[in-house]
């Protein structure tokens, strides 16, 4: 999807709202409270009325564009914006581009990254990468900032030929690997490839491991590639979460580092999905709202 397609597809509001009726029900509209399908239809007020129940709503109540006072034109530009930047998008762009308030953009980026928070993700398998890295801190310059100059870690586990996972961990201890590794490697996992990070073998073995089935690789003699054993994939999916961070995304506290991870996962788990956007609309209209109390509690 480009910005001249956006322009040509929902033009107005009348059209953004069609599109979201159908991704939000695809086998029909139906009462949110007592799922009844005879509705009456207020074009004055765009909303629904059920017969059953009287219940009063719209495409987008009970979702993230609740309460929201922007056309839902700059919505979609929005999530076009920050879904096609491969490397982000900060609030200030948007701030610009949409013409809106610095608040109006945060809280904007921050609620689209709220409907990318994957659920239920299936677990990885195969061959998967798991690696350690630090966001944050002074001599990564300015990527971070709130907390002083504590570094911030971030496990990846990356399936060879799959999917990403990102998270903000408290350390790399070995009972906090291990948690990663058991709500999100399969059992049947082929191969887990670390690098040799004192913590991975006693993670593996707390995660119920086999020893076979742990391969380590040795950085620090320079054997980075011995094979099929590596972390090179997980490594790139590192190196373009860095550069998001340090290019575009200039005030992330580690508060909202989760929310920018959850945005960099979803964003390379769907780089080759030609739906990418309708994808992401999907999400957006079926995921909880998020208050600014909430966010900025
Ligand atoms: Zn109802």
């Amino acid at each position: 999807m480009t910005l001249p397609e956006l322009n040509r597809l929902f033009s107005t509001d009348d059209d953004c709202r069609e599109i979201l009726t159908r991704l939000r029900w695809p086998a029909g509209v139906e009462c949110p409270r007592c799922h009844n399908k005879n509705l009456w239809w207020v074009d004055s007020r765009k909303q629904f009325t059920c017969s059953e129940c009287s219940y009063q709503f719209s495409v987008t109540t009970g979702t993230i564009f609740n309460d929201s006072h922007l056309a839902l034109r700059n919505w979609f530009v929005a999530a076009l914006l920050l879904v096609e930047a491969r490397k982000g998008m900060s609030a200030n762009q948007i701030k610009r581009t949409l013409g809106v308030s610095y608040k109006t953009a945060w809280y904007l980026c921050h609620r689209i990254r709220a409907a990318m928070k994957q659920v239920d993700q299936p677990m990885l398998d195969g061959t998967v990468e798991m690696d350690e890295t630090y966001v944050g801190g002074k001599t990564h310059g300015a990527g971070m900032r709130g907390r002083g100059a504590a570094k911030e870690v971030v496990i990846g586990l990356r399936q060879r030929n799959g999917e990403l996972r990102f998270f903000h961990a408290e350390d790399v201890k070995h009972g906090t690997l291990a948690k990663y590794i058991r709500e999100n490697v399969s059992k049947d996992v082929d191969v887990i490839v670390t690098d040799e990070l004192i913590s991975y073998p006693w993670a593996m073995d707390e995660a119920g491991v086999a020893k076979d089935k742990h391969k380590t690789i040795r950085h620090k003699d320079r054997v980075y590639v011995a094979g099929d054993i590596h972390t090179n994939t997980v490594e790139n999916a590192f190196s373009l979460l860095k550069r998001g961070i340090m290019g575009t995304w200039h005030k992330i506290s580690a508060k909202h580092l989760p929310a920018y991870l959850d945005e960099m996962q979803f964003r390379f788990n769907r780089r080759k999905n030609a739906n990418l956007f309708l994808d992401t609309l999907r999400h957006m209209v079926t995921a909880d709202p998020l208050t600014f109390a909430k966010l900025t509690a």
